[in-house]
């Protein structure tokens, strides 16, 4: 018998299935007391979602007996958390020092261009906001700043003169802060001047914008792995990556290569989203993968990282890009919309993950 520890109750708790309860967003953080005593097990668990606590309490209770079946007596309690309390945090000094009120950064990165990163970035951002998380959208993208226009909203920020420096308020739509590479990068200058620019303004957009505070700060960059992007990895102090690809294998393999860069200067991947993964007729129904299938997959294995999901192609992602309304945010009863909040809510939990391993040595051995 395994001894009852957080991680060994937590591995019990992951083979319960419920209606409404997913045990693959089940983390060491889902408990939230452990205590024994002579035999009598207490257990305080959250969880981010509302169960249907009594018939899942005895779920629980039978599956820990029968792991643990020395124990006599089990008191189980649930709570349901708020999604922005249940988003960790973890202790980077580099970052607290330059954002202290953000919890979390990811970088939203792509091999090549034109696979849909802009997109996923913004409609990511939409789906953790609807989810109850505070948002941040920084738009690093020098060679194609379209957050703007994909979140419709072309304004200039408000700039203000504060103590001793001048402060710039974010833009603001759809529960989303944001600001744009494009408001202070000359967009007619060659891309060689922009490079060191651009670098330039991402440190302006973390000490000068005034986010407040912030669960995830999310950044798009541009694609590629060159010099520029190398050194905006650098400069941003971030909680992780996520890659964004098509199936097919002339993008995965600069996926590989956008991953490998993450790697070389130690920035955890929390996953890959594969975008156009499938086209759905809407006359028929029938399923076509216009781009091959399973690329995302296999690169996932093949490193080691997390397959975030699957977006499908559909015209009404386009238009709503084009149109300014993200399409999670206008369609919020569609599948497309249950496929990005199914996606942001992996994404959250790799963070909680990666965090917790950080922070949480607090294994307690009993
Ligand atoms: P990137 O940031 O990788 O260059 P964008 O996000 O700008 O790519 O997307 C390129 C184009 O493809 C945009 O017009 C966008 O609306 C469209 N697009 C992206 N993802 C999808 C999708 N899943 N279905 C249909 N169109 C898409």
């Amino acid at each position: 018998m395994s001894d009852i520890t957080k991680s060994n109750v937590l591995s019990s708790l992951k083979k319960i299935q419920s209606d409404g309860f997913d045990p693959n967003i089940l983390t060491l953080n889902s408990i939230q007391s452990l205590e024994l005593k002579s035999n009598e097990l207490s257990l305080k668990l959250s969880f981010a979602s509302q169960v249907s606590s009594e018939e899942l309490k005895q779920k629980i209770e039978a599956q820990i007996k029968s792991d643990f079946p020395s124990l006599q007596k089990i008191n189980i309690q649930l709570q349901t958390r708020s999604t922005s309390s249940n988003i960790s945090t973890h202790n980077d000094p580099k970052k607290d020092a330059i954002l202290p009120g953000v919890k979390n950064t990811i970088a939203v990165a792509s091999g090549k261009g034109g696979v849909g990163k802009s997109t996923v970035a913004v409609n990511l951002a939409v789906a953790l906001a609807k989810d109850g998380a505070k948002v941040g959208l920084i738009d690093a993208d020098i060679y194609g700043p379209s957050v703007p226009l994909m979140l419709g909203i072309k304004d200039k920020p408000k700039v203000y003169q504060a103590e001793s420096s001048l402060r710039m308020l974010p833009l603001e739509n759809y529960g989303v802060k944001f600001i744009s590479i494009g408001v202070l990068v000359d967009d007619k200058a060659p891309i060689i001047w922009r490079g060191p620019m651009a670098s330039g303004a991402i440190k302006q957009f973390m000490t000068d914008v005034e986010w407040g505070e912030l669960d995830y700060l999310i950044f798009d960059l541009p694609p590629g792995t060159g010099d520029i992007q190398l050194t905006l990895v650098q400069t941003i102090p971030l909680t992780g990556a996520v890659i964004v690809t098509t199936p097919q294998e002339v993008s995965l393999v600069d996926a590989r290569k956008a991953l490998m860069m993450f790697n070389r200067v130690n920035v955890p991947v929390l996953g890959v989203i594969e975008n156009m993964s499938f086209f759905i007729a809407p006359d028929t129904g029938k399923k076509y993968d216009i781009f091959g299938s399973g690329g995302g997959e296999r690169i996932c294995k093949e490193l080691n990282v997390e397959f975030l999901g699957g977006i499908p192609i559909d015209p009404r992602i386009r238009e709503g890009g084009d149109n300014g309304v993200p399409m999670d945010y206008d369609q919020s009863d569609s599948e497309y919309a249950r496929i990005m909040i199914d996606i942001s809510r992996k994404l959250t939990e790799q963070v909680n993950i990666r965090n917790a391993n950080q922070n949480d040595k607090i294994e307690i051995i009993l």
